[in-house]
This record gives C-alpha cells, sequence and structure tokens, in this order.
C-alpha cells in the first residue's frame, strides 16, 4: 500500500475526507497514487488561510515573490524529466510531451518571479490645478483556481504563478483525474519559503470543492480552464455570489486550420498532425477541422493518410510513441460517439477510429481522419477533444475564410499558404485569439497572452505580462499636497 498524498492547507498536509484514485491512462492496471480528497469543510479551511495570510502576502516585496517564483522554477526545470514522466503516466501525453510541459512550467514560473521585479504604477498631472493623480496596482485577494486534466501542470503553473507575483493568495483545484503532477508542483511550491496559508492545494471533484469555491465571499476571483458547459456555471455563479467575483474563463475551441493550394505540402502535412493529433487531440487548441482547397485537397488527404499510417501509438511512456492513449474511458467514449456521429452524418472517414490493442490494457484510440464532410456537421462544430479531424473542401481561400470562422468557437486557427498576400489578410480576418501561419494551431510562447474570443474565452487574457489585468485591480489615487 502507497501513502495516500495529502492536501495543503494552511501550511500543513492534511488527510481528506476520501481517495482519489489516479489512474494510469496507458496500462489501468497502474495505480499511479491515492490523493486526499477534500470535502466541504476542508475548502473552507482553505479560504479562510488564503484570506488570513492576504494582507501579508499583499505586502510582501518584490524581492521575496523573486526568490519565491524564482525557487520553484528552478527545482521544476531540475526535476524536468521525473515530473514529465509522472505526468505521462498519469494524462497519456508521450514522454517528451510531459517532459516539455513541465520544462514549460518552469519557465512560466521565472517569467513571473521577474515579473515581480517589474510592477510599477504611474503617476499624472490632474485635470484639476495642485492635484497629483497616481494609478497603482493592488492584488485581488483570494484566487481559487480550476483546472482541466489536459495540461496537468502548464496550466496550474500559469494561474499560480501570476497569482502570487501580485500577492494574491491562492486555493487551487486541480483536475480529478490528474491530481499527481498538481500534488508535485504544490509540494514545490509549499518549500518556496512563502508563508503558510498563501498557496493551499485541496483535491476534490468540482461540485463539492469547485461548488464551494464558487460560492465563498470570501473567494474573490475565480481563474478557470475547462469546457464550455463547466463555465457557464462558474460564470453564473460568480455573478451570482456577494460580492460578485471577478472571473476568467478560457474554454473549448472547434480551431481550423486552413490549407490553401500554394502551401508546401509537406510541411502542411506536418502541421496539420501535429496540431490535430498530438497530445492525442487533447488540446484546446488542437486543428479540429482542416480547411483545404481544391487544387490540393486530394494530395492534402493522400499524404496525411500516409503519414497517420506511420504514427505508433502506444504506451506514453515507451520510447518512439508518437500518439499516447486517450485520457479515460469516459473521453474515449465521447470520441468513439463523434466517431459514429461523422459516419452516419455521412462524411467518410478516411483513416482511423479503430479501438487498439496494445501489452498493456490502455485507452488506444487510431487518430482518425474524416473527408468529404461540410462544416455543418456535428464533428465540424462540436468539440470532440480527441485525436479525430474533419477534412472540410473549399473553393477558394475566401470560402476557406468563411468557414474558418463560422463557427461559435474562437481559440486558436491557423493557415499554410505561401502567400504573404493571404497570409496577412487571414492574420487580420481570423476571428480567433492566436493565429498562426505555417504553424500548428496549438504550440504557444509562454511571454505573450494567451486566450481566445467568442465562444472560447470570457475575461482578461491569461499568460505574459497580460496577466495582471486578472491578477491585479487598479486603484487611482488622488493628493491634494496642500
Ligand atoms: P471540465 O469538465 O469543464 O472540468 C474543468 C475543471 O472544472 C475540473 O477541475 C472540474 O472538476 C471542474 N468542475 C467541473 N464541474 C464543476 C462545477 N460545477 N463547479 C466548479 N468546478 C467544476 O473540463 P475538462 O474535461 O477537465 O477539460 C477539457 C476541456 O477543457 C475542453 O473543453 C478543453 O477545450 C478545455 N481546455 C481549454 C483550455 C483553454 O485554455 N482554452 C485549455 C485546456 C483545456 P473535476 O475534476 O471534478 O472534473
Ligand atoms: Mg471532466
Amino acid at each position: 500500500m502507497t501513502a495516500i498524498l495529502k492536501n495543503f492547507i494552511g501550511g500543513e498536509w492534511v488527510d481528506g475526507s476520501g481517495v482519489t484514485k489516479n489512474i494510469n491512462p496507458s496500462n489501468t492496471n497502474d495505480l499511479v497514487g491515492e490523493y486526499a480528497k477534500a470535502d466541504k469543510a476542508q475548502t473552507e479551511k482553505a479560504i479562510a488561510a488564503a484570506k488570513a495570510a492576504f494582507p501579508a502576502w499583499a505586502r510582501s516585496t518584490p524581492q521575496e515573490r523573486y526568490d519565491a517564483l524564482n525557487k520553484v522554477s528552478l527545482e521544476i526545470i531540475a526535476r524536468k524529466e521525473e515530473l514529465g514522466r509522472l505526468l505521462a503516466r498519469e494524462e497519456g501525453k508521450t514522454l517528451p510531451e510531459g517532459i516539455g510541459e513541465v520544462a514549460r512550467a518552469g519557465q512560466i514560473f521565472a517569467f513571473f518571479a521577474g515579473e515581480a521585479l517589474r510592477l510599477t504604477g504611474e503617476k499624472g498631472a490632474s485635470v484639476r490645478p495642485g492635484l497629483d493623480v497616481e494609478l497603482t496596482r493592488e492584488p485581488v485577494g483570494v484566487v481559487g483556481m480550476i483546472t482541466p486534466w489536459n495540461f496537468p501542470i502548464a496550466i496550474p503553473a500559469w494561474k499560480i504563478a501570476p497569482a502570487l507575483c501580485y500577492g494574491n493568495t491562492v486555493v487551487f483545484k486541480p483536475a480529478e483525474l490528474v491530481p499527481g503532477s498538481a500534488h508535485a508542483l504544490s509540494e514545490i511550491i509549499t518549500r518556496s519559503g512563502i508563508p503558510a496559508g498563501v498557496f493551499n492545494l485541496v483535491v476534490g471533484s468540482g461540485s463539492v470543492v469547485g461548488q464551494t469555491l464558487l460560492e465563498h465571499p470570501d473567494v474573490a476571483a475565480i481563474s478557470f480552464t475547462g469546457s464550455v458547459q463547466t463555465g457557464r456555471k462558474i460564470a453564473q455563479a460568480c455573478v451570482l455570489s456577494n460580492p460578485m467575483k471577478k472571473f476568467q474563463l478560457e474554454m473549448g475551441g472547434k480551431n481550423p486550420l486552413v490549407v490553401l493550394d500554394d502551401a508546401d505540402l509537406k510541411l502542411a502535412v506536418e502541421v496539420a498532425v501535429n496540431g490535430a493529433y498530438f497530445s492525442t487531440g487533447q488540446r484546446c487548441t488542437a486543428s479540429s477541422r482542416l480547411i483545404v482547397t481544391e487544387g490540393i485537397h486530394d494530395r492534402f488527404v493522400a499524404a496525411m493518410t500516409e503519414r497517420l499510417k506511420g504514427l505508433t501509438v502506444d504506451d506514453a511512456l515507451k520510447a518512439g510513441v508518437h500518439i499516447g492513449p486517450v485520457v479515460d474511458q469516459s473521453q474515449l467514449d465521447q470520441d468513439l460517439r463523434y466517431i459514429k456521429i461523422g459516419q452516419d452524418e455521412g462524411a467518410k472517414l478516411a483513416w482511423g477510429g479503430e479501438l487498439l490493442k496494445r501489452e498493456t490494457p490502455g485507452h488506444y484510440l487510431q487518430p482518425a481522419m474524416f473527408t468529404e464532410a461540410n462544416n455543418n456537421m456535428r464533428i465540424a462544430r462540436e468539440e470532440i477533444f480527441g485525436p479525430v479531424a474533419t477534412v472540410i473542401r473549399a473553393k477558394n481561400y475566401e470560402e476557406a475564410l468563411a468557414i474558418s470562422n463560422d463557427t461559435e468557437f474562437g481559440l486558436a486557427s491557423g493557415i499554410c499558404t505561401s502567400s504573404l498576400k493571404y497570409a496577412s489578410h487571414y492574420k487580420r480576418n481570423s476571428e480567433s485569439g492566436m493565429v498562426m501561419v505555417n504553424l500548428p494551431t496549438a504550440g504557444v510562447d509562454y511571454h505573450v497572452p494567451f486566450g481566445g474570443r467568442k465562444g472560447s474565452s470570457y475575461g482578461a487574457r491569461e499568460q505574459g505580462s497580460y496577466a495582471r489585468e486578472f491578477y491585479t485591480t487598479v486603484k487611482t489615487a488622488y493628493t491634494y499636497p496642500g
């Protein structure tokens, strides 16, 4: 029996009132670990601890914050292989992807360590004679963080690091499917020198721990990443709470990748395969609609099929594997349901979609590509969140752009073209938060804003210096020196 890993509340590791089992999706006989589940009372304790710790942390110096965040960064990066293995084992992305994500988390902490030193205010002349006007940024208070399972360390990092950087205190609720990376990250944060109560970890379900965070008057803000369905509930709860909470939502996508006749075919195929299928297609920025103009359509589909045949789907921890398993049975059921829906709608399953058997029992699904589809089909409109992509034929650039924007989502989009004219036009007219030219829709930098528009995002952007919009509140002070 391994020990049940605990929650961190008010500076202490505490037992929970239940247990979350962390299962390896590459091998469902492999129990990664057991984690204490917090209940409502423990979540309230964590909120109280964060509230008590707030005044002092809000007044901590930039040097203290820099030191803590920098320490976290250094340890994450030094342990990236070990933590990357844990991440790949619990979530199912491949080992190199897992290590890459851990390194990214470390870089994010380093960036916000620096940001702590860069926060300054503004002072200006008043329109009234003799007065000074000052603008300063203050922390918001206790921030509740609710994160999804698909980036078990990077998403928590890009919320926790700016929250601490700007002087907020944190109650962190990770997704129940991936408590391992959350626990490891939390353990590193607890040793960074921050005072008790500044950071709290509460593992547990959305309906108990999440709901408590949403309803509690002492939680000033909620940063959420997850599905649109949950995002809507979060927004409602934040508005109905008294006082109302500040909130930011990063949600789903149905991201288009346009491939034009003049694209470099080899590059376009690499961009599409990476964007649609890597990380098992379980990225909010995954390219799930491949919109291809007529002159290249058949060559693109043929080259994609060849490339997909060469991909190895297997245990995430094995060397040379391109695509790991689907995260769990319920996500696999959803993927299979959509593959059936696509066929019933009349799209052609040009490749894949079969369940695969490997040495160990895991949720292995062959990457699936639909062709002969149109943008009104459910497989082109609803987020599947698996290794399933739909090729849609377009007459020309104009039609491709129109299809690209014909979606309720707006997270990421991309175009493969060698034309400066079309690339520039697409960058300007694509209705998404992040646009890529000759690059996969997934894959971003950490020092610039991340987020979308339309149904994909709500509220202030995450990451880069823009993160301060959410994690600070502006104060305008007027002084009459007399
Ligand atoms: P989800 O089901 O919406 O869950 C996200 C988080 O919300 C989990 O921690 C979940 O807890 C919690 N939750 C569920 N119901 C809740 C409630 N009533 N009150 C408070 N919290 C609640 O999403 P997911 O399945 O984990 O992740 C996949 C989704 O995330 C996809 O739609 C994907 O596009 C999106 N995503 C978006 C971005 C982005 O930046 N735009 C990035 C990554 C993923 P449990 O652990 O109990 O489920
Ligand atoms: Mg879920």
